[in-house]
């Protein structure tokens, strides 16, 4: 019994995905349920076993590490410097698992929202981000969104401070 949960154990680590119920999850989790959110937790029949599940919104959220699932643009999303073939190779298999479930959940008719790590590593960032799935579940046309802490897109500089 020990060895089998040793190797699951081990088989997890190794694969990037992380044990469930981290803090950053529960910090989201308990703001959404805050503003009254009735959430149902690990639906594990749904692709890719989203970590939080609103049932009554038909909803999926996965709260996704930056570094193990490549959040674009982001600070964390780093590559290391050795082994650059094994590293590829690991993360494009998680970027294509990613898609497939996100595609899958929608093909059976859910919204999905990432919110990725960096939108919740600061005190307090967690209600900031239940009230970004808050607007969009509001926003019923709009069946995906990417919740994250990105540094604003360059092109509101102004150009006059180039030169
Ligand atoms: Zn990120």
């Amino acid at each position: 019994m020990v060895d089998i949960v040793d190797q699951a154990t081990r088989s997890r680590m190794m694969s990037g995905i992380r044990s469930k119920d981290t803090k950053p999850e529960r910090d989201l989790r308990e703001a959404l349920e805050l503003m009254g959110y009735d959430l149902t937790l690990h639906e594990g029949a749904l692709p890719g076993r989203p970590d939080i599940v609103l049932a009554h919104e038909k909803a999926a959220i996965l709260v996704h590490g930056c570094f193990w699932h490549r959040h674009p643009g982001c600070r964390f999303t780093t590559s290391p410097a050795t082994r650059a073939e094994y590293w590829k190779e690991k993360f494009d298999t998680n970027v294509t698992r990613d898609s497939r479930n996100l595609d899958a959940l929608h093909e059976l008719g859910w919204r999905t929202a990432i919110v990725w790590e960096c939108a919740l590593r600061r005190a307090g960032s967690a209600g900031k981000a239940a009230l970004e799935v808050a607007n969009w579940l509001s926003r019923s046309d709009e069946q995906h969104v990417d919740i994250g802490d990105l540094p604003a897109p360059a092109i509101a500089l102004s150009p006059a401070l180039d030169a």
